[in-house]
């Protein structure tokens, strides 16, 4: 659970950049404070994602003060540049007092006000936790009691909960996503307000829902977001097809429903602190098995459900508009968690086949992948050896075998230079170059081979033959470095 630090933490201060805008500001004779999220993770003693300020200055006042700014009319708020190293602290948003005037689709307001008082600028914004200021001398401005809900571990709307999700729905999710990276309980009206109008959440753009989302992922207590989204009725605006697993209970080989067992392997992925694709790859990964079903209790079969919640994956990542890179990745994976990693089954052919199939880039994510479900199930099976043999064989069938095709020259070039026509001489005398670049790896020039290759040539084939074996020799030693680095 997130909460205010105990008292003697020393809470930390604001950096030079917004130090120096602030005071810019008030030396042209304005107001100016630090507002919103960077003040409620500054309190939490959390490093902001962002900072903004906000000020009595106008957006023409403001841009006329910093020369180096950008201003697209978005809600008067004006994009100041410094030159910090953190990307965090390279753009800071300085915006006018205002509130928003009417709104008219859940989404925009239609109009907005600039006004004289911070206090009417706190009042629009979204929670408590969120509708505090700091200025230079480091007091807090807090007009509704938002330290008091950090102390408490509360996300509260800032007045009537109802009316503040009618003018913006994308504080729907605002709302669970940020009860979920604080790990802070939705207050009781608020929550309220949320299920009873998580219909509005499809007024808002598939792009902004996806943004949350991620950050929701992403967060320390990611599975509790989801049970969180599906507790206040979001989830299936969002994500319909995750809710088809609640109550399917699975064969003698689980213990927990689908919907459960998608929950615990994203719960293990973030555990292990995993990246954003393979948490959300295991949340998905059994997505399709209520579709594919048959039967009931101990000896039901989910048979292609691993192809058909790669579609399902592939529909989800098109209507969330994630970018193609990120959603082939995560299909990839559901797709192909169901590979098998019995030794007697794990052959070399099999392995490549999965490397294609799943990309070689992909491989130890997916083993990750398959690592959460085998976690979530509950009744994790002990596989340390299958794991260990399976990556002996990916690396064997992934890395360049000990052959003539590592060294610098090829046959033309042997050919070339003694102007001779293909023959076995050509192989014997490449082999003895591979022998001599075993011996000393610094050999692998071309200009050195080159000229070896005159020498080799006076050398009788019985002479030259003696290279195959300190080649073999490599090649075996090469195979029992890779089965001790796996201790097999
Ligand atoms: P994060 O940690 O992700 O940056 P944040 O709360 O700081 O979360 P921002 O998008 O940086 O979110 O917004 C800064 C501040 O602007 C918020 O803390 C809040 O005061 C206000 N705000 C942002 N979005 C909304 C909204 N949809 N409705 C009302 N106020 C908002
Ligand atoms: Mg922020």
């Amino acid at each position: 659970m997130g909460s205010i630090p105990a008292g003697g933490t020393k809470m930390m201060q604001l950096p030079k950049e917004i130090i120096e805008i602030l005071l810019k500001l008030q030396e042209n004779g304005f107001e100016a404070f630090a507002v919103g999220g960077c003040v409620r993770d500054l309190l939490l003693n959390r490093t902001p994602e962002d900072w903004d300020v906000t000020t009595n200055a106008k957006p023409e006042e403001i841009q006329k003060i910093f020369s180096d700014h950008f201003y697209e009319n978005h809600f008067g708020t004006v994009t100041v540049k410094t030159d910090s190293e953190d990307p965090t602290l390279k753009e800071i948003q300085v915006t006018p007092y205002r509130i928003e005037d009417k709104y008219s689709d859940k989404r925009h307001p239609t109009d907005i006000k600039f006004v004289a008082n911070l206090e009417d600028d706190l009042g629009r914004r979204d929670f408590t936790i969120n509708a505090m200021a700091m200025g230079l001398d480091g007091k807090i401005i807090d007009p509704f009691d938002g330290e008091g809900d950090l102390k408490k571990g509360f996300l509260k709307a800032v007045g009537k909960p109802e009316e503040r999700f009618g003018e913006d729905a994308l504080r729907l999710i605002r709302g669970t996503r940020l009860a979920t990276a604080l790990g802070f309980k939705i207050e009781e009206k608020t929550k309220e307000a949320i299920q009873k109008n998580a219909g509005w959440l499809e007024a808002i753009s598939k792009e902004r829902t996806r943004d949350e989302i991620i950050k929701t992922i992403n967060s320390e207590w990611a599975h509790e977001g989801i049970l969180l989204l599906e507790e206040t009725g979001l989830l299936k605006y969002i994500l319909p097809e995750l809710r088809e697993g609640i109550g399917v209970t699975q064969n003698l080989h689980h213990i927990y429903t689908v919907w459960e067992h998608n929950i615990l392997a994203l719960k293990y992925a973030v555990e292990k602190e995993y990246s954003f694709e393979i948490r959300l790859a295991s949340l998905f990964h059994d997505i399709g098995k209520p579709r594919t079903k048959r039967g009931e209790g101990k000896y039901s079969t989910f048979y292609g459900h691993d192809v058909v919640g790669a579609r399902m994956v592939a529909q989800i990542m098109a209507r969330l508009k994630f970018p193609n890179d990120i959603a082939e990745k995560i299909i990839k994976l559901v797709r192909f968690h169901m590979f098998f990693y019995n030794v007697g089954e794990v052959t070399e052919s099999s392995v490549r086949r999965l490397l294609v199939n799943v990309g070689k880039e992909n491989i130890y994510d997916l083993i990750k992948v398959r690592e959460a479900d085998r976690i979530g199930s509950g009744r994790p099976k002990a596989v340390p050896y299958k794991l260990r043999h399976l990556k002996y064989v990916i690396e064997k069938v992934s890395s360049d075998p000990i052959s003539v095709k590592m060294l610098k020259v090829n046959g033309q070039d042997v050919m070339k230079e003694l102007n001779v026509a293909p023959g076995p001489k050509i192989g014997l005398i490449l082999n003895s170059l591979l022998a001599e670049v075993l011996d000393d790896p610094a050999r692998n020039t071309e200009e050195y081979l080159i000229e070896r290759i005159r020498e080799l040539d006076k050398k009788s084939p019985e002479e030259l033959k003696s290279a195959l074996q300190k080649i073999e020799q490599a090649q075996e030693e090469d195979e029992k470095e890779r089965m001790k680095k796996y201790y097999l």
